[in-house]
């Protein structure tokens, strides 16, 4: 299935919580869970109890809305994830934070993973002094990554800087904003992860 390309706001109200999936305008008023907070559709305010299965899928849906991932690339993290030494929702989680286009977001030369991943695949971003345009390659600790020489004038890297300012610093990268060059400093662990997801209940989807 090919990657959806279509309004997002909808899912933060689909999954009752903000997965900021568009940059500035999740920090504003503007943001439709702010003036909406039920999911949407007709139904939308009277939403019943969800049975076992439907909660598994939302825990599901709400990684994979965050990540931007269609749902092979999402059962083949997992899958690959179980068969690594380690616990399956904490390698799980690792591997989808090394990909490169979330690393780039992190590192905030993006204002969101979908421009990250746009970034990545219009070859603008160097890992250790090497063009990558993969958006699911994996970064590893000790691995340098830079917005190339030519791209680094954009405006698209200055309005990301911006909106840097008002995240939380990340405890695995070493990013300077100037130089818009970032560094893998340690692993990622779940704790560094503020997603609000029911991790077991992806293990229990998948697992059936
Ligand atoms: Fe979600 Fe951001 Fe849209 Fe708000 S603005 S509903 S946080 S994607």
């Amino acid at each position: 299935m090919a990657l959806y390309h279509g309004p997002v706001c909808r899912f933060c109200r689909r999954e009752g919580q903000k997965l900021f999936l568009k940059g500035d305008r999740c920090f504003t008023e503007r943001c439709s869970f702010e003036r909406r907070a039920y999911a949407p559709g007709q139904h939308g305010q009277k939403r019943g109890k969800l049975s076992e299965f439907g909660q598994q899928l939302r825990e599901k849906q709400k990684v994979r809305r965050v990540y931007g991932l269609t749902e092979k690339t999402m059962r083949n993290t997992f899958e690959k994830a179980s068969a690594d030494r380690g616990i399956t929702p904490d390698v799980f989680f690792r591997k989808l934070e090394q990909r490169l286009d979330n690393v780039v977001y992190r590192m905030g030369f993006a204002r969101s993973r979908t421009e990250a991943r746009q970034i990545v695949r219009h070859n603008h971003i160097l890992v250790n002094g090497k063009r990558v345009n993969i958006p699911s390659a994996a970064v590893d600790t000790g691995d340098l990554v830079a917005v190339s020489e030519k791209s680094r004038t954009m405006p698209v890297f200055t309005l990301a800087a911006d909106l840097f300012s008002k995240r939380a610093a990340i405890r695995w990268l070493d990013v300077d904003h100037k130089g818009l060059t970032g560094k893998v400093t340690a692993v990622p662990t779940r704790e560094d992860i503020h997603l609000n997801v029911k991790e077991r209940m992806i293990v229990e989807l998948y697992s059936k």
